[in-house]
């Protein structure tokens, strides 16, 4: 396989999984991790290397190194792996998710900025999603009867609990402390302000297709996704917080060993559920109007990776990211009309909330 984003959260376990099946990986792409990539690089014997940035070159132990959006583009080209893990965070993983559809390849796709910001344009054919939520709907989904409505679940994130008038002196630091899951940067902040689980629900939208998506909040994140049927029952995809599940699931095709433990539930004994309230997450208010024109994604998307970027430069406050991407998507109304306009309008929409 070819793996986008090897020295991330999600990079690492999916190498774990690897060594666990016994995958060959031909294409390692990682950041600025230079020292994780060479631990890598021992265990894993990649064929070729890519790294984002040329000064890093020299301390890279491989002979065959990439670099930069191009060599990620040609790296995916030029491997005769069947397979891309992308693993990649933000925007930046949507041209590599373009390039391994036009290469034929599958993809195990974690990188949900694609589908959020790009959904109309990328075939989800040969996707298979890397999300819990979305491996449990599709778990869900197998025995196939008509639905009434697909539910994702959400943590609520590091401010679930707070009062709501300490948000707005929110810091970083606090945006990081991640009830359950341990997961990179950007999408704990995500998770904090619920814009993950709207990404989800796009995500959702785009992979299963049109129907009623809706999501609450489940505060141990042991129930992923839930499905009404026509008939009246509902049923509940559980498993442990972990990523290993979906990621054994997206790069094999038959997974017979035991990936994690079940819950036992007596041993969990209880579970509590909340709606996700507008107040506590503005962004939710935007929800139904997205899901009507899910091609607007890429106007959040763009807005909230700008607005997240001043927020770790310290420029604005936790609160602001919210009201900065409900801003931008109040400015910008209309809705990309092919691939080159998706690029256009994150560019546009970056430059907009960066003078906000
Ligand atoms: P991390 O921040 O932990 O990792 C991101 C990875 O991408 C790192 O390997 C980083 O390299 C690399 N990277 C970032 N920018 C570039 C770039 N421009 N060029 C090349 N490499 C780059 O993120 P996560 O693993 O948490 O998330 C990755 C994606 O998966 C996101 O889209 C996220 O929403 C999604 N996801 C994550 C989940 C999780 O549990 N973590 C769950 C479900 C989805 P380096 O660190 O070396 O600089």
């Amino acid at each position: 396989m070819i793996l986008l984003g090897s020295t991330g959260s999600i990079g690492v376990n999916a190498l774990q999984i690897a060594a666990q099946f016994h995958l060959d990986v031909d294409v390692l792409a990682a950041g600025r991790n230079i020292t994780l990539l060479n631990q890598q690089i021992q265990q894993h014997r990649p064929r070729v290397v890519v790294i984002a940035d040329e000064a890093d070159r020299h301390r890279v132990a491989h002979p065959n190194i990439l670099v930069g959006e191009a060599g990620m583009l040609d790296a995916i080209e030029g491997s005769d792996a069947t397979q891309v893990v992308n693993a990649i965070v933000g925007f930046a993983g949507l041209k590599p998710t373009l390039k391994a559809i036009a290469c034929n390849k599958a993809i195990a796709l974690a990188n949900k900025e694609s589908l959020v910001a790009g959904g109309s344009f990328v075939d989800t054919a040969n996707i298979q999603p890397i999300d819990s939520e979305h491996f449990g709907l599709w778990y869900l989904m197998q025995p196939s009867k008509p639905l009434r409505k697909m539910t994702i679940t959400a943590s609520g994130g590091a401010f679930r609990d707070w009062p709501l008038e300490r948000l707005k002196d929110a810091s970083l630091e606090d945006a990081l402390k991640h009830p359950n899951w341990s997961m990179g940067q950007k999408i704990t902040i995500d998770s904090a302000s619920m814009m993950n689980k709207l990404f989800e629900l796009l995500e959702a939208r785009w992979l299963f297709g049109e129907g009623e998506y809706d999501a609450i909040i489940e505060t141990r994140s042991l129930i992923h996704a839930l499905i009404d049927f026509q008939d009246g029952s509902t049923t509940a995809h559980m498993a442990h917080a972990s990523m290993q599940l979906p990621i054994a699931y997206a790069l094999c095709a038959t997974v017979d060993q035991t990936i994690l433990q079940p819950v036992d539930l007596v041993q969990v004994g209880s579970l509590e559920f909340r709606a996700i309230a507008c107040d506590r997450y503005p962004i939710w208010q935007i929800k139904e109007a997205l899901l009507k024109e899910p091609e607007r994604g890429v106007i959040v998307n763009a807005a909230n990776e700008a607005a997240i970027e001043k927020f770790v430069d310290k420029k604005i406050g936790f609160l602001e990211i919210s009201h900065q991407v409900l801003q931008a998507y109040d400015t910008f109304t209309t809705a990309p009309k092919n691939i080159d306009e998706v690029f256009l309008l994150d560019t546009e929409v970056r430059r907009y909330v960066a003078l906000l």
